[in-house]
């Protein structure tokens, strides 16, 4: 049987006793899977179908021919990253990674990259006390986006490729994809040479340096509104969990 390694991306409760999940898993990429009795005994599954746990699972296809839904016949639990529960932020910073893999995930369509990024930003999230929640969620966010065909482009313009130069600032246009130079017209926001360099570095970098370098909050609130603008824009809806967690973390300050 088909055994692999899955994160929650929602669930919602089906009839009586079952649960529907969409999980992102690194051999299928997004699906849909159901679990049977998932309501009436957490047992079961080895109380492994938690939000941001890691967990490896026996997935099957469902008889019914035309359904694409998997059905979920156990769960043993990998990681619980439970640090999270201990910070709002972090929290809201996890659930914002998962909706933007949820949004911008093509079905059916496996990354292992992908996959590896989320696993391995949830754990820092959980378990690294020194990183910025806000530093992590722009640094994931962008290569969730970059893997999934969305990439912001902050290190040359995206209309004629020319890189952008270092220390100055820049125009941004959410639309045409990030950076535009004024040759081609510019863009409606104005990123200063601070917020312009943070998110170079933050898309250079592995994400564990960016998570841990000083970006002051003003700078950060910036690319946070800038960032928020460009998944609305490329997304064409808005997150509701970046909103969240835009606020939480204006509330830390
Ligand atoms: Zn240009």
């Amino acid at each position: 049987m088909p055994v692999d390694t899955a994160l929650i991306l929602r669930s919602v409760n089906y009839r009586e006793s079952d649960r529907i999940f969409t999980l992102y898993t690194r051999e299928l990429g997004k699906i849909s899977a159901i679990a049977k009795g998932a309501r009436k005994s957490s047992k079961r599954f080895g109380g492994a179908l938690q939000p941001f746990a890691v967990f490896e699972t026996t997935l099957n296809q469902s008889r019914r021919g035309s359904s694409h839904m998997h059905v979920l016949s156990d769960a043993a639990l990998i990681c619980d990253n439970a640090g999270l529960g201990k910070d709002l932020l972090r929290l809201g910073v996890a659930g914002f990674l998962m909706e933007l893999i949820r949004e911008a995930a093509p079905e059916h369509e496996p990354s292992a990259t992908l996959f590896d990024l989320a696993v391995s930003a949830l754990k820092l999230l959980s378990d690294d006390l020194a990183l910025s929640p806000g530093n992590l969620a722009i640094a994931a966010g962008l290569r969730i986006l970059a893997q999934c065909g969305l990439a912001m482009s902050v290190t040359h313009c995206t209309a004629c490729g020319t890189a952008v130069p270092a220390g100055k600032s820049v125009y941004f246009d959410a639309l045409r994809g990030g950076v535009v130079c004024t040759p081609c017209g510019g863009g409606p926001i104005l990123l200063d040479a601070t917020a312009a360099a943070a998110f170079v570095y933050l898309s250079t970098h592995p994400i564990e340096d960016g998570a841990h370098c000083k970006i002051d909050t003003d700078t950060l609130r910036k690319m946070e509104s800038t960032f928020d603008t460009y998944i609305h824009m490329q997304l064409e809806k808005q997150l509701k969990t970046f909103t969240y967690m835009m606020q939480v973390s204006g509330k830390n300050q």
